[in-house]
């Protein structure tokens, strides 16, 4: 067996009281010589469960060898091949429960930092010019992709790959989805999504911003156009509590505050959109939107307290991104449940929590945290912001009463990913409701799949 290097090789970081004050990026990256010492760690086991717990099934060991014999751009290329947007998974995918966790060096060791790798790659090849090549033969059958987040990335890149002309569809101002308006800067460089994103057009992708299908275009117009449609509209729309109190001014929505700051550039001090936070503000919830909402808060200037009902070790977030707001000072009041919130002439003053304690284990394996009865108290502040998870947008599903949907707002499929409409397939957060990135890049290429084989027997079929 190889020589075994128990330790990952360091990433740097900005300092912590030098990085609350700015939106940078707080990873500094790996630079080439600590990348390829990082690759040699590597076992190259026989097996890749890396790739296996990958939904994308990027041929990890493949990337890693290369990489540490500094073959960069075939390392990339490699990379390429099956993630189309690396510089973007390496940065935010929760590797710790996917390639990572499944590495056979992690189990007794540091596993490898695989996101990381991918990152630097994907930066070495964005500064060095590196792009894939590729021979498209063109089809003159067309696509529509409504939605430009993840899901509906993968599945434009690989139906183009395949000739066809896809145009995609996007309601807001920028592309990306959550990836430009809802993770932070200071996590995804929005210049880096913007380059990595730049390959969609360069490849031949039409992109509509501004353009709300089911508003500007009604969904029938398009599937009249189009011989086939992916639905990748995302879950953007917030849950929350149902309680006293959600009404006053300086509560919101971790989606409302996320978007404000990062869409709409709150935090670069060149744009006037304002946040008004106060001193104190509360997060409700411990995932990772609340983790990019408390984060941000802090990096304006308040005192950030996480509330959640059960214990930080079980938080949903990514263990990067817990970490780090600790080390950042954002306090975690764990084992409370808001009841109200407390406002005086129409802003917030406060909210009532109620102390809570473990039980027995839920569904997802967590305990399920349960009410001290009579022991409400207040805790003072000055903004409450609401992080409980997110539903299927609506908009799109009630102007498309065709389209089958749960009760809660999921887009029914089939196992292929076709909805009940012909030539319609759909993936991502719009069908599971807020799931990963790395889990829609593969929605989407799944729903590629199909989309190609539907319209191959369409031609097929097709008279003349
Ligand atoms: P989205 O990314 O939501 O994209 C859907 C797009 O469709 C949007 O741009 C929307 O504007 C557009 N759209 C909607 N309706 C229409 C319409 N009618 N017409 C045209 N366009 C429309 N996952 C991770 O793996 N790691 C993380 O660290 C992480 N952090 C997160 C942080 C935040 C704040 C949030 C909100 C989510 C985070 N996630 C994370 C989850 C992840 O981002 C999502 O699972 C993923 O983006 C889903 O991709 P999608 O393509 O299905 O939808």
């Amino acid at each position: 067996m190889a020589n075994i290097i128990k330790n990952r090789v360091y990433v740097s970081e900005q300092a912590v009281n030098q990085r609350i004050k700015n939106f940078d990026e707080v990873s500094l990256g790996y630079n080439k010589e600590e990348a390829v010492r990082e690759a040699k760690r590597c076992l190259q086991c026989r097996n890749s469960p890396c790739t296996e717990n990958c939904p994308v099934h990027v041929d990890v060991k493949g990337f890693i060898k290369l990489l540490a014999e500094e073959k960069f751009k075939k390392a990339y290329l490699k990379v390429k091949e099956d993630s189309p947007i690396p510089a973007i998974a390496g940065r935010v995918c929760p590797q710790e429960n996917q390639c990572e966790g499944a590495c056979l060096l992690g189990k007794k060791y540091d596993a490898v930092n695989i996101g990381k790798l991918e990152a630097f790659l994907a930066d070495w090849a964005m500064e060095n010019g590196v792009n894939e090549e590729f021979n498209i033969k063109e089809k003159k059958q067309k696509v529509a992709v409504i939605g430009t987040g993840p899901a509906g990335i993968s599945c434009a890149v690989d139906l183009r790959k395949n000739g066809y002309k896809v145009t995609m569809f996007e309601a807001l101002h920028k592309a990306g989805g959550v990836l430009q308006y809802g993770i932070p800067n200071f996590r995804l460089p929005k210049n880096i999504v913007d380059k990595e994103l730049s390959y969609l057009e360069k490849i031949g992708i039409e992109i509509r911003l501004n353009t709300v299908i089911g508003q500007s275009i009604p969904f029938d117009e398009l599937r009249n156009t189009y011989d086939a449609v992916f639905v990748g509209t995302g879950a953007g729309a917030p849950i929350f509590l149902d309680i006293e109190g959600e009404k006053l001014n300086r509560f919101c929505s971790a989606n409302e505050f996320l978007l404000r700051t990062n869409l709409m550039k709150a935090y670069n001090p060149k744009y006037d959109t304002p946040v008004i936070l106060g001193k104190r503000v509360g997060v409700i919830g411990a995932g990772n939107v609340a983790m990019d909402a408390a984060r941000c808060a802090l990096r304006f200037g308040a005192e950030v307290h996480i509330l959640y009902r059960r214990t930080k070790e079980y938080s949903p977030a990514r263990m990067e991104e817990l970490h780090h707001a600790l080390e950042e000072g954002v306090n975690f009041k764990e084992l409370v449940s808001p009841t109200r919130i407390v406002g005086e002439n129409g802003w917030v003053k406060g909210v009532e929590l109620v102390k809570m304690k473990l039980g027995e284990s839920d569904k997802s394996g967590r305990p399920r945290p349960k009410k001290i009865e009579g022991t409400e108290f207040i805790m003072d502040l000055d903004t409450v912001i609401v992080a409980l998870g997110t539903r299927p947008n609506r908009l799109f599903l009630s102007k498309t009463p065709e389209l089958k949907t749960h009760k809660w707002g999921g887009i029914i499929v089939d196992n292929g990913l076709m909805t009940n409409i012909e030539g319609t397939a759909a993936g991502g957060d719009a069908v599971s409701g807020g799931a990963t990135v790395i889990e829609a890049l593969g929605e989407g290429r799944q729903a590629a799949k199909i989309l190609h084989n539907y319209l191959l027997s369409k031609k097929l079929t097709t008279p003349g």
